[in-house]
């Protein structure tokens, strides 16, 4: 029964590489009948931000992502927020400590401060324990007096001597770890909540996770996940572990980081993020334009393919294609002009009828409701081979509601002629509304052999007149949709 886990901290907006893994999981479920659960890690208070759950669950949603299980939908394996769980850590850290697989350490923070100016790179572990103030060095009766008195302290795991950890990653392969290498991670904190790695273990074990799909960077947080799994005693019922690629830079340099959205001008959040405490606003892909479909899209190429040339995938075919065999191990370059080519292919390939709402959307953002669906909708066939973003429709479109009140006049004015404007009077009476484009074309075109133009010479100024500049669609296209009446008004204004 395949069961998987989303399973984000709630510290602020969420991150593209984190929808990846979102969506990963979720084909990864849909694709073998299972359960998508989404399970919030909120143990860290200190890091804890008002918000970022409720947008975390916006963004999956706005993917199309929506989860089998959740705070807001609970299954059968709730609590499904780490800090409502509390309660159930503890016995196994106490456990653990039972068998000898962890024990109480009572350095205060400036204790751990010192030790860490007098060692360079110090880490809590095999090679330091004996010089600090823990259960593992001092003598048994002082341990239980300072438990006695409540001093505070933490739990932290025993690494082993000399062992290896080895495992199976779906996608890697055979990896192994030394344990001499790994330190001896908190597992249950002075406040007695657990920290993310003892956490993770009893809630994936509690809700019957069956693979673990996380990004890569966790993968040297594994070694301590199994060997927590085996100390438990539930070694055999252990996830499969599934490290994905990372998602790196555009030109390949290190992973894409929170912060190099701004530096490097493109968004790297699924929605607009502001944060509660500064007020700043990071923004996300779906303000900047894009369409859910193009997003899910995108990311589902960022280290995986279907062993074909095919890049367009809906999320019912990626659903379809969709295997682990088939991700790549090595991390995937974020491309931003790659990113809008998908969402350029998804616009022109969706029916205006289903734009609609986005271009709606779109407008509104700007101050503008438009409430004619008909005419909207032929607006956008005429224009959306043109959008790269959907908030394009809205300088693409505008002059088919509103009359140009600026002209391109560089355009026209050097070649400008009154038999030009006598020309144009002349063919504002032949624009009658029931015409087809061609046939308008068809009249222009004899008009203007009649008043010695060549009709390239008139299109321009035709299209400045009806557009205000020099871009749109095909230009009697344009008087069709905006209709006699305001073909000529526009025409009349224009050589008035
Ligand atoms: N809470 C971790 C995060 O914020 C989840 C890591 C995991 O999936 O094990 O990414």
């Amino acid at each position: 029964k395949v069961r998987v886990r989303f399973a984000p901290s709630p510290t602020g907006g969420l991150h593209l590489g984190g929808v990846r893994t979102a969506l990963f999981n979720y084909l990864f479920a849909k694709k073998h009948n299972g359960k998508f659960i989404l399970r919030i890690e909120d143990t860290d208070q200190t890091r804890f931000v008002e918000g970022a759950e409720e947008y975390i669950a916006s963004c999956l949603e706005w993917c199309g992502l929506i989860p089998d299980e959740s705070p807001t939908h609970e299954g059968n394996f709730g609590p499904y927020r780490q800090s409502e769980r509390k309660a159930s850590y503890k016995q196994y850290a106490d456990q653990l400590i039972a068998d000898g697989y962890a024990y109480y350490a009572f350095d205060t923070p400036e204790e751990l401060d010192a030790k860490r100016k007098q060692i360079p790179n110090f880490t809590y572990g095999l090679a330091t324990r004996g010089e600090m103030r823990n259960s593992l060095t001092l003598p048994e009766d002082e341990v239980a007096a300072l438990l006695a008195s409540n001093t505070p302290h933490v739990v932290r795991i025993k690494m082993p001597a000399d062992e290896m950890v080895s495992f199976t990653d779906l996608i890697r392969g055979h990896v192994s770890f030394e344990t001499n290498l790994v330190d001896d991670k908190v597992l249950l904190k002075a406040d007695g909540m657990p920290t993310y790695h003892l956490a993770v273990v009893v809630d994936d074990k509690a809700m019957e996770i069956s693979h673990v799909l996380r990004g890569e960077e966790w993968l040297p947080s594994a070694p301590i996940h199994i060997l927590l799994w085996r100390y438990l005693g539930w070694g055999d019922e252990m996830p499969q572990w599934v490290h994905l690629p990372l998602i790196l830079k555009p030109d390949g340099n290190g992973k894409l980081s929170k912060r190099d959205g701004d530096r490097l001008g493109f968004p790297v959040y699924a929605q607009n993020w502001t944060d509660p405490k500064t007020g700043d606003l990071t923004k996300g892909f779906k303000e900047l334009g894009f369409m859910p479909e193009a997003f899910v899209n995108l990311l589902g190429m960022l280290g995986w393919n279907d062993g074909t040339d095919q890049e367009i995938f809906s999320l019912a075919n990626l659903i379809e294609k969709f295997s682990i065999e088939r991700i790549s191990k090595a991390g995937a370059k974020f491309d931003f002009e790659k990113a809008k080519w998908y969402n350029h292919e998804w616009i022109k390939n969706t029916a205006a009828q289903d734009l609609l709402p986005f271009v709606k959307d779109a407008f509104a953002a700007q101050g503008t409701a438009l409430n004619d669906d008909i005419y909207l909708g032929k607006v956008i066939d005429l224009i959306k081979d043109r959008c790269t973003l959907l908030t394009d429709f809205v300088a693409q479109s505008i002059y088919f509601f509103i009359a140009p009140g600026q002209y391109d006049l560089d355009a026209v004015k050097p070649k400008w002629s009154n038999e030009k404007a006598s020309f144009f009077e002349a063919y504002a009476s032949e624009v009658k509304d029931g015409l087809t484009g061609p046939e308008l074309e068809e009249r222009f075109k004899t008009l203007a052999a009649a008043h010695n133009f060549k009709p390239g010479e008139l299109m321009l100024p035709f299209r400045i007149m009806l557009v205000g500049g020099k871009f749109g669609p095909g230009v009697f296209d344009i008087a069709v949709a905006i209709g006699a009446e305001e073909t000529i008004k526009r025409i009349h204004k224009a050589i008035a």
